[in-house]
């Protein structure tokens, strides 16, 4: 019985075949490379239900993740989140049947720790010393502190402007940390020409290594478990690199390559910022892949990225689904947030906010019927980013007191 059935990696455009058990970084074509499984191997060894009686996270699906070895794995009990009910809000925008899948509760407040739990422990299973990666935030943070529980180092590269938190938890946990005056895609440059002169360090930035999206596809294995082994109508996901939409979708198809849910895909959601969303103009546009956009700008810092290397990837995901790709402003975010908080207590984080004001709209264009089981990825806690929320309250003195109302 193997713990893993990891067959070996393949380029997500020309389908050539690559050896698993080295460190791969992208194909010979610069493409990202998906891991393959001996499904068939799979589908003989476990069934859905002595999945059931595993533990709690997300390493339940080890048959189809990549870690040879159990003790190469690196968790801190991230996964199986809770995929709750919201029918306050639900009833509010017309999708009573409404429910989020909440990675706010996962170490680091975000769902970067999936991929980061398997990257990390796959990079130590191949032997790598350090890992090395540009981010937005909350991939390094989650990156450094996965890289600290596995004994790796780390260096991280993050804009200036990224959230102020990310930073503490880099340098809490040990990481070689630098700010740059710019965005992704500069702190990305860096990082490249600096692993060059690193013999054991890997870059590991967004799907230029092959696991991170076999931690993310986890969110999509969890979805239809927690379902009873079927999927919904719809998921809606804040798409920066798209890593996750990626996962899900490939989630979907081994699902129903193993039998374990039906015929029926969900339709996935890419959900942009309208001051970063070129994948939204590249799906309307009906182009293969996005172009770079210069200047973007959005509160939800986790998805702006100006150009993701598997745009291709997220739009063919999301056409072969029949899903859509839809922008929202900053404004409709913040609004949006406060609504989830004062209806179902549930502080999100913006990109999650984001994928609320995109349900709401889908809604209203009859996109999404009433009758629909919809699930919205609430990506981060909203914790991560307490300026969302400005504090304007009185001051009461000692031997004041509090207004009669
Ligand atoms: C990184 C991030 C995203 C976007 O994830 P991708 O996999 O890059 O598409 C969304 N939300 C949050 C909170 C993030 O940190």
């Amino acid at each position: 019985m193997s713990f893993s059935h990891l067959s070996h990696l393949e380029c997500s455009r020309t389908g050539a075949r690559y050896d698993a058990d080295q460190v791969q970084g992208v194909s010979d074509v610069g493409a990202p490379l998906l891991v393959r499984y001996d499904l068939d191997g799979v589908r003989a060894s476990v069934t859905p239900a002595e999945i059931a009686g595993r533990p709690h996270d997300l390493w339940r699906y080890h048959e189809v993740l990549p870690v040879r070895d159990p003790a190469h794995v690196t968790t801190l009990g991230e996964g199986m989140t809770p995929l709750l009910p919201l029918p306050s809000y639900g009833a509010h925008i017309g999708v009573p049947g409404l429910l989020m899948k909440d990675e706010g509760l996962v170490p680091t407040g975000s769902f970067k720790a999936r991929g980061a739990a398997v990257g990390v422990s796959r990079a130590r299973e191949l032997g790598v010393e350090a890992v090395a990666m540009p981010t937005n935030g909350n991939a390094g943070a989650a990156w450094s502190v996965y890289a600290a529980r596995a004994g790796l180092g780390s260096l991280i590269v993050m804009p200036v402007d990224a959230p102020e938190i990310t930073r503490r938890e880099c340098v809490v946990s040990g990481a070689e940390l630098y700010l740059v005056d710019g965005l992704i895609n500069h702190a990305g440059a860096l990082v490249k020409a600096a692993v060059a002169e690193r013999p054991g360090t890997q870059e590991v930035s967004t799907l230029k290594e092959p696991y991170r999206i076999e931690g993310k596809k986890t969110m999509g294995y969890e979805i239809a478990e927690q379902l009873g082994w079927r999927v919904p109508d719809v998921i809606l996901y804040p798409a920066g690199g798209g890593v996750g939409l990626i996962g899900i979708h490939k989630a979907m198809l081994e699902m129903r390559e193993l039998g374990w849910i039906g015929a029926k895909l969900p339709r996935l959601v890419a959900v942009q910022a309208d001051g970063c969303k070129p994948i939204v103009d590249a799906f309307d546009a009906g182009l293969d892949e996005s172009t770079l956009v210069e200047g973007t700008h959005t509160l939800a810092f986790g998805i702006n990225v100006p150009k993701a290397l598997g745009d291709f990837l997220v739009l063919q995901a999301v056409r072969e689904s029949g899903g859509t790709a839809v922008a929202v402003t900053d404004e409709e975010i913040l609004t949006e947030l406060g609504e989830l908080a004062t209806r179902e207590g549930a502080w999100v984080c913006p990109e999650g906010a984001a994928c609320f004001v995109a349900a709401r709209q889908l809604r209203e264009r009859g996109w999404i019927a009433e009758g629909e089981e919809v699930v919205v990825l609430n990506t981060g806690t909203g914790l991560k980013y307490p300026d969302t929320v400005s504090v304007d309250v009185p001051t009461l003195a000692r031997d004041g007191a509090v207004p009669a109302r």
